[in-house]
């Protein structure tokens, strides 16, 4: 599974644009159609124009093939999923709570959990409480849920640019324009940032401040201090999505912006998807009482609410099992694929490549030397059964091609040295005029 091919429906919306680049705009105006069931073509809504569906979603099915060293998908290691723990909570639940663990519950999601959820906020310095949290199915709809609680069609989103894909997509869904930030090794570059909120007067600035998806850096403590007194100063908010804040291997730990929040502009989202199971398709949005009572009703036009027995039995696992425990070996595992991907681009690399070194998350973000495009090079790296994203994707504009991203949670460390060989292989072919 390829985490960038999950949004946009097969068939759906007009025809890829034949440059392959997923960003770009179908370019006719009209209404986006498809056929529909032999009595014409379906009239899709609006917003459905922004929807392109992607070539390089289709050049990534590649990636999943058995004889290829994928490093293309967002994927957290199988391997350290509680798989006997989940198990033995879900039986215990259904033992305990029998039928009332299969019933409808409440769209904001078990008691229980939240306030372990909460517990757990407090503890990273966030002022959290039940009150102040929403149980979604997983932190993706939680982008979704906050861009349909405050955003308009022609609002702008900033966003550091390049960002995260689905997040870009939910944006687009929304029929608001995303406008990117410049980024750096600190995350965002907060220096344009005044200029850009009086340009652009955005709806909400979306941020992921640690560990990146796709560059793998976080936002710079002095950054986020600033980040925080100018969307005061302009009456921004904020969207902080962290789904691998608790994947740090290396460096200190740095306050979160909902931790630093001082007058309820920062909404937060979190998952359990990179902590215990993507699966489990648990997530939530911590965010002042009032923005949770309007989440609230949206979440459940959406789907009433996040599965029952998934949040029991997250709640019952929680109980017992030993999170903090879990935690550490996924951060000694990661953090030892990151030093073997770090160690392999340092030696393997031809001159002139640049890439990130995360302290951690999942990812590494890699700018391919002068004259070296991320599509030919896939091309190039399927040929030697090794895989990657194409970078353009991510960014808000198309046109980016010197750009990939890797991932190294979903591979062992003498794995990850032979993909990076492979891959400086490809990258040393000769590339034809
Ligand atoms: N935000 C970011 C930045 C991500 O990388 C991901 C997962 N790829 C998500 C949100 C969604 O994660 P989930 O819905 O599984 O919690």
């Amino acid at each position: 599974m390829i985490d960038i091919d999950v949004r946009v429906p097969a068939g759906a919306g007009p025809p890829a644009d034949p440059a392959g680049d997923p960003a770009a705009d179908p370019g006719d105006g009209g209404p986006a159609a498809v056929e529909g069931g032999g009595r014409g073509p379906l009239r899709l809504a609006r917003r459905m124009r922004g929807m392109v569906p992607s070539a390089v979603r289709e050049i990534l099915k590649v990636a999943d093939r058995p004889d290829i060293l994928s490093f293309a998908g967002g994927l957290p290691a199988p391997e350290l999923f509680p798989v006997a723990e989940i198990a033995e909570a879900h039986a215990r639940v259904l033992a305990r709570e029998g039928r009332g663990a299969l019933q409808y519950s409440v769209t904001e999601g078990h008691l229980p959990l939240r306030e372990w959820i909460a517990a757990r906020l407090r503890t990273r310095g966030v002022d959290s409480d039940a009150r102040r949290l929403l149980m979604t199915s997983g932190s993706q709809q939680g982008i979704d849920l906050v861009a349909r609680l405050l955003l308009d069609p022609g609002d702008v989103v900033l966003v550091e640019d390049p960002t995260y894909l689905a997040a870009l997509q939910v944006f687009s869904a929304s029929e608001a324009r995303a406008i990117g930030v410049p980024g750096d090794d600190a995350g965002m570059c907060v220096e344009p940032l005044e200029r850009l909120l009086l340009q652009y007067r955005p709806k909400l600035i979306y941020v992921v401040t640690d560990f990146a998806n796709p560059k793998g850096t976080s936002l710079g403590v002095a950054r986020r201090h600033e980040l925080l007194r100018l969307a005061r100063r302009h009456d921004v908010p904020i969207l902080e999505d962290d789904p691998y804040g608790e994947l740090r291997f290396s460096g200190d730990p740095r306050p979160s912006l909902a931790a630093l929040d001082q007058d309820e502009r920062v909404i937060q989202l979190g998952t359990f998807s990179k902590t215990l199971a993507p699966g489990m398709r648990l997530g939530w949005i911590h965010g002042s009482p009032a923005a949770v009572a309007g989440l609230t009703m949206l979440k459940q036009a959406a789907d009433l609410h996040t599965a029952t027995l998934p949040q029991r039995a997250a709640s019952a696992l929680l109980e017992r099992f030993d999170y903090d425990g879990h935690l550490g070996r996924l951060r000694a595992v990661y953090g030892q694929r990151r030093d073997a991907m770090i160690a392999a681009l340092d030696e393997l690399m031809p001159p002139g490549t640049r890439f990130t070194r995360p302290e951690g998350g999942m990812f590494v973000w890699l700018q391919l030397p002068p004259g070296l495009r991320d599509e030919p090079l896939f091309h190039r790296a399927i040929a030697r059964q090794v895989a990657f994203v194409p970078g353009h994707p991510f960014f808000v504009e198309p046109g980016r091609h010197g750009f990939i991203r890797l991932n190294y949670s979903n591979r062992p460390p003498e794995l990850i040295r032979e993909g990076i060989a492979r891959l400086a292989d490809a990258m040393r072919e000769p590339v034809p005029a």
